[in-house]
């Protein structure tokens, strides 16, 4: 089932904004124009609205895709309180994309979680946002990216009070299991980290350096706990604005040992 629905209604309802990846931006003013595309994913995986004649087939096919993953069960406790509903919103150009999301260019997608989503006309707890820009380069990777944002979208990460660098760690590694090309890039970069550096901390939170490290600690928890333990640790930890110092230091011995082990 398909339905069109007043995107631009929608739009002048968006309230109260914190930011993916980054620290909180100021409320982004809504943009003037309507949104070029929004894709809306029941819990069910029926897509059901995406409003872009030009991009629409590819859009859709990329939703269908995820939605074929059976998301809630992949994503476990990291979409916990997810109704399965999200917006995907394209802004037409960077100034837009900018405008919506108060980031710049460097960033590929962000993922905005609503704090008053009853007041919508539909109750989506996220929207995602991809930067037209970088997309038009490499179309390919337009999968990998709305996972990665899913990931945000269905635990509302945005909002999380914990490290930074297991959210990202943890969409990631969500993100190559479905998409296990995308670790060829990541490691090369912890492989390059590796040579110049030791490890003594946790990850950072921004940069893609950052988010390959962010991957790879949240491999090796993963390697040491089983996924789904290793996920729920790390979505208690994420949860909280203060973490347990002991199991994160437990998270940084996997981590470094990781990091020695590799060759
Ligand atoms: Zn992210």
């Amino acid at each position: 089932m398909r339905k069109t629905t007043a995107w631009a209604v929608l739009l002048a309802l968006l309230s109260l904004f914190t930011a993916c990846s980054a620290p909180p931006s100021p409320s982004p003013t809504p943009s003037a124009s309507t949104p070029v595309i929004s894709g809306f994913l029941y819990a069910d995986g029926q897509l059901t609205a995406i409003d872009d004649p030009e991009n629409a087939e590819f859009w859709e096919s990329e939703l269908e895709t995820l939605a074929g993953f059976g998301l809630p069960a992949l994503l476990g406790v990291w979409a916990e309180d997810w109704n399965g509903e999200f917006v995907l919103q394209l802004p037409a150009t960077l100034a837009e994309f900018q405008t919506l999301t108060g980031h710049g260019e460097g960033a590929q997608g962000v993922t905005l979680c609503d704090s008053s989503t009853g007041e919508q006309s539909i109750e989506a707890q996220a929207r995602i946002y991809i930067n037209p820009e970088p997309l038009e380069l490499t179309h390919a990777y337009a999968g990998p990216l709305l996972l990665h944002e899913l990931v945000h979208a269905a635990s509302c990460s945005p909002q999380m009070k914990g490290p930074g660098w297991i959210k990202e760690g943890v969409a990631e590694s969500i993100t190559t299991e479905k998409y296990p090309d995308q670790s060829e890039p990541l490691l090369a970069v912890v492989k390059a980290y590796k040579q110049d550096n030791e490890v003594t901390a946790l990850p950072g939170e921004s940069g893609y350096e950052n988010l390959a490290l962010s991957w790879f600690a949240v491999q090796a928890a993963i390697k040491e706990l089983g996924r789904e333990p290793a996920y729920e640790l790390l979505y208690k930890l994420a949860d909280t604005s203060t973490p347990s110092e002991e199991r994160l230091s437990e998270l940084f011995g996997y981590y470094k040992r990781a990091f020695e082990l590799m060759s």
